[in-house]
């Protein structure tokens, strides 16, 4: 099946995007893809400007200007190309409670909120720039602390879909592979996804951090979110133009379980 959707595609306003991801080049590059619907979010809180004050615990709601920018640019420019926009906002979870709370509060004339957990539980720092003294329990300990946090934040009502799971505790060796153990872990997180009518998004950006053969079972993950009933989000992830809407590794889950249009989480377009 062919992907005609990307739910996940970031701005110039990330501070981390090529420059040349203005909203009108995206609407018109997704457009030119063949994208029917895409969702333009930002980072929320702003990774690098705020991690400080999250790693030090020193604030739970943090503001997000830039939703206002992309809202602006989005009013101004969606008529003039043929496909459909929802604003979004890739929210991180509070690394401090994880109560499944998230870092914003204030997500105003957001259509729909993808909760990340890019901020590690219980070590101050981010799956990129792990240190390099961490005991084995210490690594262990975080994917189980993770694991709760996840199930968590799929159960907040204000979470329409989780952001790329597994990436960061794959990234870190806390996952080594998406099997076994991990996969059991994987359908309690599912049920709650469930429960709570929460997507579960299919990441392109996952073959690109992780290694082959520790991915090499997350397609049994999407085939039992699909088995279950929790709906898939497609997501390139894109930073840059040339990856919007670009599905190779998730295209291929996608042929292989033979994942329906019916399957596909589809965002609603209201306020
Ligand atoms: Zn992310
Ligand atoms: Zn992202």
């Amino acid at each position: 099946m062919h992907l005609f959707y990307d739910y996940h595609i970031h701005t110039v306003f990330s501070g981390h995007s090529g420059p040349e991801m203005l909203v009108p080049a995206i609407l018109d590059h997704a457009g030119r893809r063949g994208l029917r619907r895409i969702a333009v979010l930002e980072h929320a809180p702003e990774l690098n400007r705020h991690c400080r004050a999250v790693f030090a615990n020193t604030a739970s709601d943090f503001p997000c200007p830039q939703f206002q920018m992309i809202r602006e640019q989005l009013d101004y420019w969606h008529r003039q190309f043929p496909v459909e926009v929802v604003r979004a906002a890739e929210v991180d979870a509070n690394p401090n409670l994880r109560d499944g709370s998230l870092l914003t509060t204030d997500l105003g004339g957001i259509q729909l909120v993808i909760a990340s957990t890019h901020f590690l539980p219980g070590i101050p720092a981010f799956w990129y720039n792990l240190p390099e003294n961490i005991p084995t329990a210490g690594i262990e300990r975080m994917y189980d602390e993770w694991l709760d946090w996840i199930c968590r934040v799929a159960a907040n009502p204000k979470v329409d879909v989780l952001a790329h799971p597994g990436l960061e505790m794959a990234a870190v060796g806390a996952i080594r592979s998406f099997e076994g153990k991990v996969l059991d872990d994987f359908a309690r997180l599912l049920k709650v996804c469930l429960e709570h009518d929460t997507a579960f998004e299919l990441n392109e950006s996952l073959a690109k951090k992780i290694p082959p053969e520790v991915l090499r079972g997350y397609i049994d993950i999407i085939a039992a979110a699909r088995d279950l009933g929790v709906k898939i989000s497609p997501a390139s992830d894109a930073h840059d133009l040339k990856t919007i809407g670009v599905f190779t590794w998730a295209g291929e889950i996608a042929a292989k379980i033979n994942l329906g249009e019916e399957d596909l989480f589809q965002p609603l377009m209201a306020e």
